[in-house]
């Protein structure tokens, strides 16, 4: 891994990773090649004992892949240090963000082994850990994680947890988890950590910073940045076990990413840094717009000194970023009704992309579930989801202001 001494995040963004291209291409090209030629079959031999540097077979690794996966494990570490060195990261390249959860816990636990985590996760994750672990043996307690005693006394009463799995912020009403203070008890316990870092992006959070062992994202999401591809990533920083059971785990679970989807990733987070920026001026303007109008009940949002996690958001990250939730006073018809009347932002899903993104949970995503269920995860009526975009501020308030009229 080369040394990235840069003083800025966007340079890292724009050059960490990147390797002269043979046939002198200015970007890297998309290496859409399944398998890699050796000049003898001694070569061959090599390369599989490890001898030789060099690519074998795409689920392994790619060169586009590769040029993603550097620049993430630099941007995870960038400006860390460890024992007065440049602290050092392996990223791997996932075909979602759920395969890299997935290479996660399955290269970290075995069973009988428990999971300690967080209520409030992303849904995908709470029905991996019920729908696919548990008949494996491996069980999650689920727990208020902000409660650092109660946090630390299942630590103390059960050996049999293995892995502190945290999200922060998360869904929907962006709650935080206090990373240092939980990379802490988990040092103390002999535990290891993971954190989901999607949210904020390494640009606003890095949770090695603060002692994390593990860290997942979909880079579906904001890394990607405009919605064009699926991925996910995993890093670590012990490099023996990122070298060995992790990427053992990746090539055999074969949740591979590919070359397209790579190079998609690659030009998203060249503009990382800029984008934030302005997702980030956005968000903060909205949020203050939001919990001054009179039709909003209630905003869900870690930037407002109102929100109950607004003081480890301050602590961890260095701007509370752009997703938030509210609340319509007028309940179920109200919330349909807002999300009918937009103009410019886009009804949908997902989050992380350059415009700004609404949905409205208790009509769409969690639809089929039965409304004390939903309740129990903050998913009220009235409740909209919002990823806020990089259009320009006043359009974005006067669409919202028109659909709330
Ligand atoms: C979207 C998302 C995931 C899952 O990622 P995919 O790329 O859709 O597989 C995991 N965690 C969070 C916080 C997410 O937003």
């Amino acid at each position: 891994m080369k040394k990235n001494n840069y003083k800025g995040f966007s340079s890292l963004a724009i050059h960490a990773g990147h390797e002269k291209d043979p046939m002198y291409a200015h970007l890297t090209p998309i290496y859409a090649s399944s398998t890699y030629v050796y000049d003898e079959a001694e070569q061959g031999s090599r390369r599989f004992s490890g001898q030789e540097k060099g690519y074998i077979y795409s689920r392994w690794g790619n060169p586009t892949m590769s040029e993603a996966e550097e620049k993430i494990a630099a941007m995870e570490t960038f400006q860390l240090e460890k024992d007065g060195k440049p602290l050092e990261a392996k990223a791997i390249l996932h075909a979602s963000g759920m395969a890299a959860i997935s290479s996660l816990l399955l290269a970290t636990l075995k069973k009988g082994d428990k999971i300690l985590t967080h209520y409030s996760l992303y849904s995908g994750t709470q029905d991996y850990m019920k729908s696919l672990l548990e008949p494996l043996e491996l069980d999650s307690i689920i727990v208020d994680l902000r409660n650092l005693a109660l946090a630390e006394k299942h630590l103390k009463e059960d050996a049999s947890i293995k892995l502190i799995y945290l999200e922060t912020p998360a869904n929907p009403t962006l709650q935080c988890v206090d990373l240092q203070a939980l990379a802490g008890l988990a040092k103390k316990y002999g535990k290891i950590t993971a954190c989901d870092n999607t949210f904020a992006t390494p640009y606003l959070q890095q949770p090695f910073k603060h002692g994390i062992d593990f860290v997942v994202h979909s880079t579906t999401k904001f890394l990607n940045g405009h919605g064009t591809a699926i991925g996910g990533v995993l890093v670590g920083t012990d490099l023996d076990f990122m070298n060995t059971r992790a990427t053992k785990t990746h090539r055999l679970l074969g949740g591979n990413s590919n070359a397209f989807e790579a190079f998609l990733l690659i030009n998203g987070m060249r503009t990382l840094e800029l984008r934030m920026q302005r997702h980030c001026e956005n968000a903060m303007r909205v949020a203050h717009f939001l919990s001054n109008h009179s039709s909003i009940e209630k905003v869900n949002y870690n930037g407002l000194p109102s929100h109950p996690d607004y003081a480890v958001s301050q602590k961890q990250m260095t701007h509370p970023g752009a997703m938030m939730s509210f609340e319509l006073k007028g309940g179920f018809d109200a919330g349909v009704k807002f999300m009918n009347k937009l103009q410019m932002c886009t009804r949908t899903v997902s989050l992380g992309t350059c415009d700004t993104l609404l949905s409205h949970p208790a009509s769409m995503s969690h639809s089929n579930i039965p409304k004390e269920n939903r309740l129990e995860y903050g998913i009220t009526d009235g409740l909209i989801r919002l990823s806020v975009g990089i259009e320009n501020g006043d359009d974005i308030l006067n669409d919202f202001e028109q659909a709330l009229s």
